[in-house]
């Protein structure tokens, strides 16, 4: 992208550093500031409009180290894969791609079908792990909050990066997708605590005791999300 100068000349930031970044000029910014978009893979950097291009590429470079490494840490996106081995609500499926037939997307005792072309088959297995999601932790969500006493509005999936669920004052649940790629243990902790948002909308020693009640293995799957929750976020 080239920005245009106050000097009304136009500058290549991208070329002179020869690097992928993503510039946004900004007349509100005080100063320069570089960050890393995650998802797009992409170091941003800020200009403020009283800032020259020199300064801007100047300050890239005082940073290049600093981006690489933490460019590199970013774990890889992970596609579906035909052979690949997932989890679905605790059970294990393998994915077998079969392009003539005329399925969809189905189980097959340990096979999850997938037919069609090679190139729609991540998005295809995507919707159907988001239909058994919805189905499944809809009626899971159900059976907890019954054993409360309290009543579940409605159950959405949602494909955010940040949360596994949350819980509106409502009755309204909300779960990330990926969940059900989890072990089984994980998955009940996950409902547990949503559910017990239904009868304290805080963390307190109360809300804490109900999720016990509804999952004594909570801690358990609570340990395994913060260790390896990260890994399932690698599904785009
Ligand atoms: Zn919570």
């Amino acid at each position: 992208m080239k920005i245009t100068l106050l000097t009304g000349k136009t500058f290549d930031i991208q070329a002179a550093l020869n690097m992928d970044i993503k510039i946004i000029k900004s007349p509100k910014a005080k100063r320069l500031t570089l960050r890393i978009d995650a998802k797009e893979r992409l170091p941003i950097l800020t200009i403020p409009s009283r800032c020259s291009a020199k300064r801007a590429v100047e300050f890239v470079e005082m940073h290049r180290a600093w981006l690489e490494e933490n460019l590199q840490k970013i774990p890889a996106i992970k596609h579906f894969e035909n052979g690949e081995k997932i989890s679905l609500m605790g059970k294990e499926y393998i994915i077998n791609h079969c392009p003539q037939k005329r399925c969809g997307v189905m189980i097959e005792e340990d096979n999850i079908i997938v037919s069609g072309s090679k190139e729609f088959l991540h998005r295809r297995i995507c919707d159907f792990i988001k239909k058994k999601a919805q189905e499944q932790l809809l009626k899971k969500s159900q059976t907890l909050a019954n054993k409360i006493g309290c009543h579940v509005n409605h159950v959405s999936i949602k494909d955010t990066k940040s949360r596994w669920g949350s819980c509106s004052s409502l009755e309204n649940i909300n779960y990330n997708w990926r969940i059900c790629m989890a072990p089984k243990y994980v998955i009940n902790y996950l409902v547990a605590h949503e559910v017990s948002h239904l009868l304290h909308q805080d963390h307190s020693r109360e809300f804490w005791q109900c999720v016990k009640k509804l999952c004594p293995d909570a801690a358990k799957g609570r340990l395994w999300l913060k260790n390896y929750g990260k890994e399932l976020y690698r599904y785009e």
